[in-house]
């Protein structure tokens, strides 16, 4: 039966994403409220399909827009270019996040939680502690998995003290070993070769949007750049053809390794000038190494988003 107020995270939907809007219904119903429903924006992808499977639940039931009017709560992002068809028509009862906040305003005043943590999570981690009710076993494995997901194992600098707290306890709590977990469930994640390059550029795509200059940071997760970067020519057609279909000033598919913390990343588009000012590396045949960098939100979009 459908729910009065429906609950999701971003369209090309992560494991945060997914795990977090579970989480939030069922933190809803174990506080007395059981009128909300979590939903998803788009395709499950192999690094959540492997928490599913874990966990043995279904996914949450896709939808593609909302009718003027709806009740939502908005999970792991606020802009509404990155959020369901309709939103604008929406009645937005709250918002669970931690990226900055841009493109996003209401005419009725809501539940807004924004906290600057590694994943939204560790935000309901804490709602959880200070409503004083027990987090079970699977809530604990879909937080934990989406705090591993976000910070790749505590890695990224994203990672606050209070995602690796939570964390630790959630691990306790599900009983697993997290290293091992983790690194099986991100690896999961890195099983690129079915997908053609067209689905490679949207898998985690997120369209930007800066005074009317429309961009995309696409990202992908990888045990090995080489690997990707056979299919190079292949990636930059389909992001070409992106770019002109959308309009788009700029594209940035970020080939992140996830065992070394250094991402590749391949630059298209009339505002790809911007990039060696952005990042302080020139671009050698549309591409740049940057070590170090793992976060889109805090190492590539702050510095695109100045330039652009
Ligand atoms: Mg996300
Ligand atoms: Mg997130
Ligand atoms: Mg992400």
């Amino acid at each position: 039966m459908e729910k009065e107020i429906l609950i999701f995270g971003h369209k090309n939907p992560d494991t945060d994403s997914i795990c977090s809007s579970i989480v939030k219904q069922r933190l809803n119903e174990s506080d007395g409220k059981n009128n909300t429903e979590a939903v998803r924006l788009g395709k499950v992808n192999k690094e959540t399909q492997y928490v599913l499977d874990y966990l043995k639940i279904e996914a949450p039931r896709l939808i593609e827009k909302v009718e003027e009017g709806q009740k939502v709560i908005m999970i792991d992002h606020n802009e509404f270019n990155q959020s369901v068809d309709g939103i604008e028509k929406a009645k937005i009862i709250g918002v669970v996040d931690h990226h900055r906040i841009a493109n996003f305003q209401t005419s009725e005043p809501l539940y807004y939680t924004a906290k600057p943590y590694g994943c939204t999570s560790t935000i309901l981690f804490k709602e959880y502690k200070s409503k004083g009710i027990e987090i079970g076993k699977e809530e604990a494995v879909l937080m934990a998995s989406a705090i591993i997901s976000d910070t790749l194992l505590l890695k990224s600098p994203t990672t606050t003290k209070h995602d690796k707290n939570a964390l630790k306890e959630l691990g306790e709590i599900a009983n697993i070993d997290i290293n091992q977990y983790g690194m099986e469930m991100l690896k999961a994640g890195t099983d690129l070769s079915e997908f053609s390059a067209e689905e490679l550029i949207e898998l985690d795509a997120k369209s930007l949007d800066k005074d009317g200059t429309k961009f995309v940071i696409a990202q992908v997760n990888t045990a090995s750049i080489d690997d990707v970067l056979e299919r190079e020519a292949e990636i930059k057609n389909a992001i070409n053809k992106k770019i002109q279909q959308e309009g788009l000033k700029l594209f940035v598919f970020v080939i992140t390794d996830i065992l070394n913390s250094n991402s590749e990343i391949i630059a298209l588009g009339e505002r790809a000038s911007i990039i060696p000012k952005a990042f302080g590396k020139e671009l050698e045949n549309d591409k740049a190494l940057l070590e170090g960098v793992v976060s889109r939100k805090k190492q590539i979009l702050p510095n695109i988003d100045k330039n652009i």
